[in-house]
C-alpha cells in the first residue's frame, strides 16, 4: 500500500498523468479508497465504502474506473477464485493468501513472498515454457486455505 503522503491529490494526479489517465474527482476518490485499505475489496465493497464516505458515485462508475485503472497498470485485478473479482492498488510483485471460507484476500509479507518465489526451480519454469510454447513474464501465487480459528483476521 502506498504511504499516506503518496495518496494526496497532487501525487495521485501525477500518477494518473504518467499513465495518461484523465484525472477527475470521482476517479481520485475511487483510487484513494482502494489504496487506503489492505482488504482487496470487490467492486461492491468499494462502492459501499465510498457511499459510507458520502461519495455519490454509481456502481457502474466504480466498476468502469477500476477497469481503467487496471488497464493503466495502477491497479491489479485478482483472479476471482469463484467469487467476485478483487482489486489491489499495490501493483509490485507480492503473493496473496485467500480464505476459502470467506473469499477474503490478504498480502503475504514481501520478504516471505520473495523467499518462496526464489525457491521455484528455474529448470521447471523453462520446461513449462518449452512444453507450452509460453513465455513466463512473472509468477503469481495464491495460497488458498483458512485462518486458524484462534486467530482473528484483520483485513
Ligand atoms: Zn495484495
Amino acid at each position: 500500500m502506498p504511504a499516506a503522503s503518496k495518496l494526496c491529490e497532487q501525487a495521485v494526479q501525477e500518477l494518473f498523468t504518467q499513465v495518461h489517465l484523465r484525472f477527475t474527482r470521482q476517479r481520485y476518490a475511487i483510487y484513494h479508497a482502494l489504496a487506503s485499505v489492505h482488504s482487496h475489496p470487490t467492486v461492491d465493497e468499494l462502492f459501499q465504502m465510498l457511499a459510507q464516505a458520502n461519495h455519490d458515485i454509481s456502481l457502474a462508475t466504480v466498476y468502469n474506473t477500476l477497469e481503467a485503472l487496471v488497464k493503466s497498470g495502477l491497479v491489479r485485478k485478482l483472479s476471482d477464485g469463484g467469487t467476485s473479482a478483487r482489486y489491489d492498488a499495490t501493483v509490485d510483485d507480492h503473493l496473496h493468501v485467500r480464505d476459502k471460507n470467506t473469499g477474503t484476500v490478504a498480502d503475504v509479507p514481501a520478504d516471505l513472498g520473495q523467499r518462496l518465489l526464489k525457491t521455484l526451480p528455474n529448470e521447471v519454469l523453462k520446461q513449462i515454457e518449452i512444453e507450452l510454447g509460453f513465455k513466463i513474464n512473472h509468477v503469481e501465487i495464491e495460497l488458498v486455505g483458512e485462518y486458524a480459528s484462534s486467530k482473528t483476521h484483520v483485513a
